[in-house]
């Protein structure tokens, strides 16, 4: 089951760290109300897509 990033709590978030790399990495939503970022919205609240990255390109 996926929780929110929202939701972590700051152990959750040490306790997670790993996990937590992939999730922000090439984020492409935003959370409008906490701020955080997401490679997928099922990890935020209130997802908000970001606009199209242009220039980002392939990094991996
Ligand atoms: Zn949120």
């Amino acid at each position: 089951m996926v929780k929110s990033l929202c939701k972590w709590k700051k152990k959750e978030v040490e306790n997670h760290l790993h996990e937590l790399w992939h999730i922000v990495d090439k984020p492409r939503h935003i959370c409008k109300d906490c701020a955080r970022s997401s490679h997928t919205k099922g990890y935020l609240c209130k997802p908000l897509k970001l606009p199209h990255d242009s220039h980002s390109g392939n990094r991996d």
